[in-house]
């Protein structure tokens, strides 16, 4: 096993889902590891990319999360054409009701509240 949880492992072997490839070293990386290893490559450094859900994860206490405006969603105000179909597919992919999530959590159990925005794309 290399250093940072990833281990070199033949491509045909990989179960659907369970593993990804690496796009800047091709290294092939269980998808578990990668999450222990907050979604750095361990043989290269990249940085992976994460969902926002994922992002405070790795960043906040556990449960401590309070998103703000909840209620507010995105909508097609000026009319543009596609709008509408483009928001419907990525709340389907996404799971959430817009593109930037804000709310305060805590670091370390700090009281200090925190404010954090995700861009969501
Ligand atoms: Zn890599």
């Amino acid at each position: 096993m290399a250093q940072g949880g990833t281990r070199k492992t033949n491509v045909a072997d990989v179960p659907s889902g369970s593993w990804i490839k690496c796009q800047s070293c091709g290294e092939v990386i269980y998808k578990k590891s990668l999450k222990e290893a907050d979604f750095v490559c361990g043989s290269c450094q990249k940085h992976f990319r994460m969902d926002s859900v994922t992002r405070l994860s790795t960043v906040l206490d556990e449960d401590s999360f309070e998103e703000f405006f909840t209620h507010l969603k995105t909508v097609n105000i000026l009319e543009f054409k596609g709008y509408d179909k483009k928001i419907a597919t990525l709340k389907e992919k996404t799971k959430l009701h817009e593109g930037i999530v804000t709310g305060t959590g805590t670091i370390d159990a700090t009281k200090l509240p925190l404010v954090l925005w995700i861009l969501v794309s």
